[in-house]
């Protein structure tokens, strides 16, 4: 890297600091390449600080009363219990903290050079980094861009009004309110839910479709409505929020057109979690200046190596397009990277798990039972409930089930894992799925007794009529 009368001349310089970028700037390293990292707020991005770690710390604080139930349940007593949020709050902080601290203390080993700005393009090979301090043009072989998006602001629900707040402001709330009003009842929309819901809110979620959490198939979503009922004051699907007004005292109202009749709902906040965009955090990139094409959607057009239709630039993470989840981003972020440093590299399968963090936990991979239907007359499905599970029951955690699809051949499709530690069950079948497993490997594949992941071969028993566990 030189710096020659102000000027950096760098190999590959990364727009963006979250998953996506300081892994494409990490592995950019690690393969030789000199690199700077252009960031704005703070490395980790949205996922560590505004989005996933929060959002999961938080929801974990969130179970305790259903632990305390638990343990309860089970025979052990416990005295009063009384939450704390702001020392909730700060222990969350923290673990944002330590993770933020871990990734630059990973930059500094490498040699990366972290820039503190926003990143404008002047042409394909020179980036402009503007920050308090001035601008500092910077020359590079390659670029990433990964920068990222933020909530969709809706018409007569903008931030700016007093009460309504993003998915990223809820997390920041230093005290539980009484009542949340949600719109959109997406990840983002059950996720709220599932915590402030827990932590004694009373929560009503408002969908403009007719079920909540629409990529998910509907076997999957009745399991988690059910659940959710049971701790929410209601979920109300084709109910479209159209608008926002105050009341007396100032409390936000959303304005809902619920079936056709309208709909009043106060809360201290509403919440809008009506998706993502990414056009807003690329306002000030200037890739007019390059050769970049951006679709009607408002993604960067890249192909399997992330390569964007600019030689010199890539693209990655949620710039890039759906799925805006931070595991897509990290495999991009290597990809990109591994390119620019002249290596063969390219996105391998279409296999990328979904995990979304409800009570109980969903976790999706590859093809479900519907989608393999379109393709094949008989395909093979086992589904286990995970009631049928030694691990599952000794843990008290009976809800939920495991469902994989085949094909007849017994080529492994897809699995659903619904209930506790789906999140990391699904890490198995994942890996089937990659290496072309068959229901047989499945079978075959020895599980260490009890635990969550058995009941993966348990389902694949059941798919060819052989379960021990379910009858
Ligand atoms: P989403 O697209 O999943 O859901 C938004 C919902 O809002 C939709 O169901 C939509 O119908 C509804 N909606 C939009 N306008 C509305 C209106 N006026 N009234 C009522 N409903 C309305 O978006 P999200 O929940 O904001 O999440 C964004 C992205 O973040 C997701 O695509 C997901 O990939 C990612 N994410 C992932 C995780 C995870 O992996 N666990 C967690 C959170 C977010």
């Amino acid at each position: 890297m030189s710096n020659a009368g102000g000027t950096l001349t760098t190999d590959l310089v990364v727009v963006g600091a979250g998953p996506g970028g300081y892994t494409a700037a990490l592995r950019g390293a690690q393969r030789g390449l000199d690199v700077a990292l252009v960031e704005r707020e703070t490395v980790g991005g949205v996922c560590i600080n505004h989005g996933c770690i929060p959002a999961k710390s938080l929801i974990h604080a969130a179970g305790f009363q259903k632990d305390i139930q638990h343990w309860n349940d089970i025979g052990i007593e416990t005295g009063e219990v009384s939450v704390d949020f702001e020392a909730v709050q700060a222990w969350k902080n923290d673990v944002v903290e330590r993770l933020t601290d871990h990734i630059r203390a990973g930059l500094d080993d490498h040699d990366v050079c972290l820039l503190d700005g926003t990143a404008r393009f002047l042409d394909s090979s020179t980036v402009v980094v503007e920050s308090e301090r001035g601008k500092r043009p910077v020359e590079f072989d390659h670029a990433v861009v990964a920068t990222g998006s933020q909530p969709v602001e809706l018409p007569g629900l903008g931030f700016d009004q007093d009460g309504v707040i993003s998915s990223r402001d809820v997390l920041q709330l230093d005290a539980v309110p009484d009542e949340l009003v949600v719109v959109g009842g997406g990840y983002i929309g059950m996720e709220a839910v599932t915590k402030f819901a827990k932590f004694g809110a009373s929560v009503r979620v408002v969908e403009a479709r007719d079920r909540v959490l629409g990529a998910f198939e509907e076997e999957i979503v009745d399991a988690i409505q059910e659940t959710s009922e049971m701790y929410t004051d209601g979920i109300y699907t084709n109910a479209l929020a159209t608008g926002l007004e105050h009341d007396d005292e100032g409390r936000p109202v959303l304005l809902v057109d619920h079936d056709g009749t309208e709909r009043r709902f106060s809360a201290d906040y509403v919440v809008v979690a009506a998706g993502r965009d990414t056009t807003a955090a690329r306002e000030r990139l200037d890739l007019e200046n390059t050769d970049v094409e951006v679709t009607e959607r408002g993604y960067i057009v890249t192909d399997d190596q992330l390569r964007t239709t600019d030689d010199t630039i890539f693209a990655v993470g949620d710039a890039a397009g759906e799925p805006f989840l931070a595991h897509a981003a990290y495999r991009e972020g290597k990809v990109a990277a591994a390119v620019a440093a002249g290596d063969d590299a390219a996105l391998g399968t279409d296999y990328l798990p979904s995990v979304m963090y409800t009570d109980p936990e969903v976790a999706v991979v590859g093809r479900s039972e519907s989608e393999a239907r379109e393709t094949y007359d008989d395909p093979l499905v086992g589904r286990v409930p995970m009631a049928t599970s030694g691990r599952a029951l000794s843990a008290n955690k009976p809800a939920g089930y495991v469902k994989v699809v085949a094909a007849p051949d017994g080529t492994l499709l897809g699995a659903q894992v619904v209930g506790a530690r789906a999140s990391d069950t699904i890490a198995e079948a994942t890996l089937a799925l990659e290496l072309d497993a068959t229901i047989d490997d499945l079978r075959g594949t020895a599980h260490a007794h009890p635990t969550f992941p058995e009941a993966l071969a348990d389902a694949a028993d059941d798919a060819v009529g052989e379960s021990i566990h379910s009858h």
